[in-house]
């Protein structure tokens, strides 16, 4: 069976209480050799390495404060980045990266100025904290990419959920940066996220769920899980005009690479 990773899940949300056990049971039995879990402020990103600790090995964590999350003061935004940057010094080997952090102009949670100035700090985070970076971005990417073309200079990471244009894609790339879909790209009238997978090259694709969000095209509607990535792994395949294991062994070296995970 082909390795896979999961580097983008919520596994934390109250959806997977009941079976959380048996959740990640499913994806070993699948093949999944870790999932990473994404925090989206202080308390999320604790709880994101209470399942690294849960699940050693298996599990890992990323830090940070969603841009739906920034609407705070400069005071406590310090407080938050002191906190992150507590949890990377105290758990070195459990977190992977800072995120997710970006922007976004869709939900409209807190002011732009308020999302721009937590994502430039987080950058600096990454810088200091010599982590890779999980992008979000929602109706926000040629800002985003401005930014990350400014700011990140020599940092690398993902833009995890990608939703931008083919020519966005290629952008990305350029920046030297990873391609992340999630299980959306699989929806019939997904075709434009489709021209922009075609854009991504195989050794820049990585794979994720957004769990509990964004269940691929045969689970749509339900709670999604890591295993359900197989069916964004598929589509992808198609869109690459290769096979399932190819996009399963490449994004899973690729995963490797950017979060310095064991082999
Ligand atoms: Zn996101
Ligand atoms: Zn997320």
């Amino acid at each position: 069976m082909t390795a896979a990773i999961d580097t983008h899940a919520h596994l934390y949300f109250d959806k997977f209480d009941a079976d959380r056990d048996a959740v990640i049971e499913r994806a070993r039995t699948r093949g999944f050799r870790h999932v990473i879990n994404i925090g989206c402020d202080v308390a999320t990103s604790m709880q994101c390495l209470e399942l690294a600790a849960a699940y050693p090995g298996f599990c890992y964590a990323a830090v940070g404060l969603h841009p739906n999350e920034a609407k705070v003061s400069e005071a406590e935004l310090d407080d938050i980045l002191a906190a992150l940057e507590g949890m990377v010094e105290a758990h070195p080997a459990a977190v992977r990266a800072i995120g997710e952090i970006g922007l976004d102009t869709y939900w409209d949670r807190a002011p732009i100025e308020d999302q721009e100035r937590a994502f430039r700090a987080q950058i600096e985070l990454a810088r200091r904290t010599e982590r890779p970076i999980v992008i979000h971005c929602r109706d926000a990417w040629p800002e985003t990419l401005a930014i990350i073309a400014d700011a990140a200079d020599g940092l690398c990471g993902v833009f995890h959920c990608f939703g931008g244009t083919p020519a966005e894609a290629v952008r990305a790339v350029e920046l030297g940066w990873f391609v992340s879909f999630a299980g959306n790209v699989s929806y019939p009238k997904a075709q434009p996220l489709r021209d922009a997978a075609r854009e991504v090259p195989l050794e820049r694709l990585l794979l994720e769920t957004d769990s509990p969000f964004l269940a691929p095209q045969p689970k749509r509607g339900q709670r999604n899980e890591p295993v359900y990535s197989l069916h964004t792994a598929a589509t992808l395949a198609e869109v690459k005009e290769t096979d399932l294991d190819t996009i399963l062994s490449t994004t899973t070296a690729n995963a490797r690479r950017l979060f310095q995970l064991p082999g």
